[in-house]
């Protein structure tokens, strides 16, 4: 049978992290068994549902590359349909309606929980006795009260309920719109879904699902609830934790690929391997393997994984990530030298895209202030003579490349007696404002030769004041 699996967001949110992993086990046994991966909006939930939201998610699922076959489907367009089961369920006699007042139901809870039972509806309505309320009724589904649901969960192993501990669901509010059960339950029977797969969560919800579904005579799928995400800390994954919404990664500067592969491995894996490219994981994914235990998003293993994949792609790729992040803080990319070159220069070094930005402000802007400790130490009034004989060197350099920069340095330093550090670093600190950065000569090429004599003059402007102030 070809599988059709579903992702079924509410739409009340951005995709968090705990969606995007059911998200892509859901697309990736689709994938692995050459069957259909559907999405369906659950906005059923009229007042916190938002179009906005809906967007959040396609978008967040589209930067991870999840595409889906069918959908996106709307169950606020489906109610139709969702009143028809209704009827017919009512017909075989598998649901009845409910006339109970909020008031009588709330009488009947307070008295059970007065009495220490769990709070249930008593079946007022389902033996057909006289309507205790007036005004619509809502329709209840007439649970069997006798013998126990068994699921073979695909994570969880063998689960038992006792249909006992299940009471009458509303599948049907009084004002006409479908609960969560009910219009799942139609949509994976209309929608053929083979494979439930969703957080645990949803587990206590199974059991009645089966029933409905049963009642309609829909075939059962396979279930898989996957164990819910924990932050390090060991607690349930939440704001606390940072990000948790997945395109705010892709803001902080993480590609797909390193995202993916985290979420991957969040209760999955396949022996001790760490990285995955999304063509092993569609080859290498078994719903099967998935562990039943919590699983931990650990922000430094995604930033491994993100320098692995920053390594591995290639300068134009870079260049057009990092082309956004420089934007981001107010940068221009056009007003310095090409992204990909920066990334080409800086890739081995930056864990995100935005740490690379951040590392490259000043081939786009002049720096405000050098750093404190690199020019106490650099720019010392010894340096300042063979700076001066370095910028003229520089203004007059034929080719400003790398190597020309190289020879040029090179040249200067020996000419002064000095080590060729003497002199790259006090370049370093005058072009960059910081002791740290790419090699000097493939910083100064890519800055640019006015930039680079312009904070050569603002260098020695510097040290004459320092040696002034002494
Ligand atoms: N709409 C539900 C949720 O967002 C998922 C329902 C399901 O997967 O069955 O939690």
């Amino acid at each position: 049978m070809a599988v059709r699996t579903r992702f079924a967001p509410s739409p009340t949110g951005y995709l968090h992290v705990g969606g995007a992993r059911t998200a892509l086990f859901c697309w990736l046994h689709a994938r692995r068994h050459r069957g259909t991966f559907i999405l369906r909006i659950e906005d059923t939930d009229r007042e916190r549902s938002t179009p906005e939201a809906v967007d959040a998610i396609l978008e967040g699922m589209t930067w991870l590359g999840l595409d889906w076959d069918e959908g996106p489907y709307f169950q606020s367009e489906r109610g139709e349909r969702y009143r028809e089961a209704a009827r017919s369920l009512l017909e075989s006699g598998a649901a009845y309606r409910c006339y109970c007042s909020r008031e009588r139901l709330d009488r009947v809870r307070a008295q059970q929980l007065a009495r220490r039972e769990k709070p249930r509806y008593d079946g007022h309505c389902r033996e057909g006795r006289r309507p205790s309320g007036t005004g619509p009724p809502a329709i209840r589904f007439r649970t069997p009260r006798d013998g126990e649901t068994v699921i073979e969960d695909l994570v969880r192993g063998r689960i038992v309920i006792r249909n006992g501990e299940l009471d009458d669901l509303v599948i049907v509010r009084r004002d006409g719109t479908p609960t969560y059960n009910f219009s799942v339950v139609v949509d994976d029977l209309d929608m053929a879904v083979t494979h439930v797969i969703r957080g645990d969560d949803h587990v206590n919800n199974t059991p009645r699902q089966i029933h409905i579904l049963r009642a309609l005579g829909g075939e059962l799928p396979a279930y898989a609830h996957v164990p819910m995400i924990l932050g390090r800390d060991g607690q349930r994954l939440s704001k606390r934790h940072g990000a948790v919404s997945v395109t705010s990664y892709r803001d902080g500067g993480y590609l797909p690929e390193a995202m993916l592969n985290h979420l991957a491995r969040l209760g999955w894996s396949h022996g001790d391997q760490e990285i995955f490219s999304r063509e092993e994981l569609v080859e290498l994914f078994d719903i099967d393997a998935v562990n039943r235990a919590a699983a931990s998003f650990d922000t430094e293993k995604l930033d491994w994984l993100n320098r692995h994949y920053i390594k591995a792609s290639g300068a134009e790729r870079l260049g057009r990530e990092l082309g956004p992040q420089l934007a981001a803080l107010g940068l221009d990319p056009a007003g310095g030298p090409e992204p990909a070159a920066v990334a080409t220069a800086l890739r081995e070094r930056a864990a995100t895209l935005r740490e690379m930005a951040l590392a490259s402000v000043y081939f786009y802007r002049d720096f405000d202030d050098y750093d404190a400790g690199a020019a106490r130490k650099h720019l010392r009034p010894v340096a300042h003579a063979p700076l001066a004989s370095l910028r003229a060197a520089l203004a007059d350099l034929p080719g400003w490349t790398a190597p020309a920069i190289a020879e040029a340095v090179a040249r200067v330093a020996e000419e002064a007696g000095i080590g060729l550090g003497k002199l790259g670093q006090p370049l370093r600190v005058a072009v960059t404002g910081r002791g740290i950065s790419p090699p000097f000569d493939l910083t100064v090429a890519l800055l640019g030769r006015d930039r680079t004599l312009a904070r050569l003059d603002r260098a020695l402007d510097f040290i004459r004041a320092r040696a002034e102030a002494h």
